[in-house]
C-alpha cells in the first residue's frame, strides 16, 4: 500500500495486533494460531499485520486467495504455513506448491488439479480437505466427503498430495447458543473420524473463526483461526470487546474551514441544510476511500474535541462536517474512528449505525489511504 502520508490516513497499531494474537493464544489453550489475514489483512495491510501477528506468536497465516499467499512470499514471509482458502479451476496451482503454500480442496476438481501442480512443481500437494458441515458455502458436503477423501488418498499414494489438514467453518458462532453451532462441531467430529479411520493422517483439524476461539473451548482442536479478533474488534458485540484492542485509526486532517450563513445547503442534493450561522468543516476522505456513502448525515466523527455528524452527502473524496460555533483550522486532525480512547467512535459504532459489521467498515479502507505504521515488532 501507499507509503506517502496524505490527507487521509489509517494509522495500524502493530502492538495491538501482536497483543490481540498473545490474548488469542491464551484463549487457545494448546490450539496453534493461524491469523487471518485476507483482505489485506481485513483493510490493515497485508504483510505488516501478518509480521506483527507472527511476532505474537500466530504460527500459521490464512488468505483467501492465491494472490495473497504469493505476494507474503515475495515479500519475505517465509517459513512460516500459509493457508489458501478460495479459487476457480485453472488458477497457476504449482505456484502454490513451489513456495510451500498450502492449498484448500473441498471438491473433486481441486484435488485433481492440486496433483497436477504438484507434479509441475516436483514436489507433493499439502492440502487441508473441507468439509461443509453446515455453513452451506464452500466444502464437501458429508454425501461427497466418503469420495473426497477415498480421492485424497489415491492422491497420497501416488505421492501428490499430502493431505494436511481436515477443517470445517462456522456460520453462527457468532450468535453462541445457535443450534447449527452444536450441530456443525457434531458432524465435523463425525467427519474427521470418517477420513481418519479411511486412513488419513492430517497434520492439523481446524473449524474455530474468532468468535469461536473466543467461546467455544471444544471448537479449538489443532489450530484456530481467528480473523476479526486479531484486528481489535469484537466478533460478538453484544459481548463485548473480550479485551481486544482495535488496531486501526482512521484520521484525515480538515482542508478548509468556512462561516456560512443559515439556510445553506450542504453538499450534493442539499440534504443537509445550516439551521443557523455555523462553521464547517470540508474532511478529505469519501467513499473512494471506503467511507460509506450510507454513512451520509449518520456517521460521528471526533472534531475540535466533540462528535459532529456528517453533514449531508458523503462524496468521492470528502464530506462536510458542522462545528456549530467550535473553531477548528485547516490541517487540524479529525479522527473518524479508532479505539475509543480519545472519544471518537469506534469501527464497532460505525457498523450499529450503518446496519453492518465491523469488518466490512476496516476491510474496505480503499488503497488510497496510507497506512501509518505504529509499535512495529523489533
Ligand atoms: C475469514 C475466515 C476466518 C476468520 O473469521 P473471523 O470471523 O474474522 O474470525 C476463519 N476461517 C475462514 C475459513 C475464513 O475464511
Amino acid at each position: 500500500m501507499n507509503s506517502l502520508n496524505g490527507p487521509a490516513q489509517a494509522r495500524v497499531d502493530l502492538g495491538a495486533i501482536s497483543d490481540n494474537i498473545s490474548l488469542l493464544r491464551e484463549r487457545a489453550g494448546s490450539a496453534e494460531v493461524m491469523a487471518m489475514v485476507k483482505a489485506e489483512a481485513y483493510g490493515h495491510g497485508l504483510v505488516p499485520a501478518a509480521r506483527a501477528a507472527l511476532a505474537g506468536g500466530a504460527t500459521w497465516l490464512g488468505v483467501a486467495k492465491l494472490a495473497e499467499a504469493l505476494r507474503l512470499r515475495d515479500e519475505g514471509v517465509t517459513g512460516v504455513r500459509t493457508l489458501v482458502g478460495v479459487g476457480v479451476p485453472g488458477e497457476p496451482w504449482e505456484r502454490a506448491v513451489e513456495r510451500d503454500v498450502d492449498l484448500t480442496a473441498g471438491a473433486l476438481w481441486q484435488l485433481d488439479e492440486f496433483a497436477v501442480a504438484a507434479e509441475r512443481a516436483g514436489r507433493p500437494a499439502r492440502v487441508h480437505l473441507k468439509a461443509d458441515t453446515g455453513m452451506t458455502r464452500g466444502g464437501s458436503g458429508q454425501d461427497d466427503w466418503p469420495a473426497l477423501v477415498e480421492a485424497a488418498l489415491a492422491a497420497e499414494a501416488s505421492g501428490r498430495v499430502r493431505v494436511a489438514g481436515l477443517m470445517s467453518h462456522f456460520a453462527c458462532a457468532d450468535e453462541p447458543g445457535h443450534p447449527s453451532v452444536a450441530r456443525q462441531l457434531a458432524l465435523f467430529t463425525e467427519m474427521v473420524e470418517h477420513a481418519e479411520k479411511a486412513g488419513l493422517r492430517p497434520e492439523v483439524r481446524h473449524l474455530a473463526n474468532s468468535a469461536a476461539t473466543l467461546t467455544l473451548p471444544e471448537a479449538r482442536f489443532d489450530l484456530v483461526r481467528p480473523g476479526i479478533a486479531t484486528y481489535g474488534l469484537t466478533p460478538i458485540p453484544e459481548a463485548g470487546t473480550f479485551g481486544l484492542r482495535p488496531a486501526m485509526t482512521l484520521t484525515a486532517d480538515a482542508s478548509m474551514v468556512k462561516r456560512v450563513p443559515a439556510g445553506s445547503g450542504v453538499s450534493y442534493g442539499h440534504t443537509y441544510t445550516t439551521d443557523r450561522e455555523t462553521n464547517l468543516a470540508v474532511v478529505p476522505a469519501g467513499y473512494g476511500d471506503g467511507i460509506p456513502r450510507h454513512g451520509s448525515n449518520v456517521l460521528e466523527v471526533l472534531a475540535a474535541g466533540a462528535r459532529r455528524r456528517v453533514a449531508g452527502r458523503v462524496c468521492m473524496d470528502q464530506f462536510v462536517i458542522d462545528l456549530g460555533d467550535d473553531v477548528l483550522a485547516a490541517g487540524d486532525e479529525i479522527v473518524l474512528f479508532g479505539p475509543g480512547d480519545r472519544g471518537e467512535p469506534t469501527a464497532q459504532e460505525w457498523a450499529d449505525a450503518l446496519g453492518t459489521i465491523s469488518y466490512e467498515i476496516v476491510t474496505r479502507i480503499g488503497s488510497r489511504v496510507p497506512r501509518v505504521y505504529e509499535n512495529g515488532p523489533q
